[in-house]
């Protein structure tokens, strides 16, 4: 799941509305660092993920249902002792999100509703993304994958999406900042002639899904004017880093569902996501096996 940075504006910019008179900045939630004991459960959490993710990709096969899946992926978090921290998840103007997965196919991005009659297609690819919850707290995770064979071009798309996961974990090192890691995934994607999506980030993780730090995967020159906050890493933070990359141009549209998020121009896209925690050397990955 991932964040939507509209949601975050402050009130007014943007809109051409004018913004209240105070506070001039928005008020941001402090930043939440973790312990040693807490990065412990963490890493559990993303052990569970990441269980959840193999089931579901030995299960990938043309003709399964993305319904199927979300129920394998439910029962692997379940059988932890995990709950999957998508279900009720709330958005304005929604209904709350009903699965423990995102499933999207092809030119659908992120949020995708995994459904009983929805069947996967050789050829097709598929964006898998879940998180859990583990004694109170959660670990994000997602990746595409091919179902049966994709032409070359294709898988290369896949391949440079997840690199530029990989491009964003080794900038999560100090003295960075985020503005750094969403710089270092930018132009990785950029130089391979992909782009990436503007509207939705990574996001700090921990007790909640969604917490401070923001994460966008590109830096513009205009971050000042848009009032983006560029965090100085330090050991004890968390979060997802979660490149999205369209074939085409950066656009995207939410469908009717009011959940499912699509490229504009119809464009193939990937997504891959790891969460990690900074320390004083390397990152660590945290929802490995
Ligand atoms: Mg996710
Ligand atoms: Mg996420």
């Amino acid at each position: 799941m991932t964040f939507n940075r509209n949601r975050f504006r402050p009130t007014g910019a943007g809109l051409g509305v004018r913004p209240p008179a105070a506070p001039a900045r928005p008020q941001r939630p402090p930043l939440v660092l973790k312990t040693a004991e807490e990065l412990a459960i963490m890493r559990e959490a993303g052990r569970i993920v990441a269980q959840a993710h193999q089931a579901m990709r030995e299960a990938v096969r043309p003709g399964i249902s993305t319904g199927e899946l979300d129920r394998i992926a439910e029962q692997v978090i379940r059988d932890h002792g995990a709950t999957p921290a998508f279900i009720g998840y709330p958005k304005p103007d929604s209904p709350p999100y009903p699965a423990t997965i995102n499933a999207c196919i092809n030119h659908e991005l992120v949020h995708g509703i995994p459904r009983d009659d929805r069947f996967l297609k050789e050829g097709d690819i598929l964006s898998l993304d879940t998180a859990c919850i583990y004694q109170g707290f959660v670990a994000d995770s997602a990746y595409t994958m091919p179902v049966g064979e994709i032409p070359a071009a294709v898988q290369r798309l896949l391949d440079v999406t997840e690199q530029a996961l990989y491009v964003g974990i080794r900038a999560s090192r100090l003295p960075n900042e985020t503005k750094d890691v969403s710089s270092a995934i930018q132009r990785f994607v950029e130089k391979h002639g992909y782009s990436v999506v503007r509207e939705y980030t990574g996001h700090g993780v921990g007790r909640s899904m969604h917490e401070e730090p923001q994460i966008p995967n590109w830096w513009p020159s205009s971050a000042r004017q848009r009032q983006w906050q560029s965090v100085k890493l330090v050991p004890g933070m968390t979060y997802a880093l979660e490149p999205m990359v369209n074939a085409g141009r950066p656009d995207t549209r939410e469908l009717d569902d009011k959940w499912t998020v699509v490229t504009r121009d119809g464009s193939l896209c990937a997504h891959f996501e790891h969460t990690i925690a900074i320390t004083e050397g390397d990152p660590i990955i945290l929802t490995l096996p």
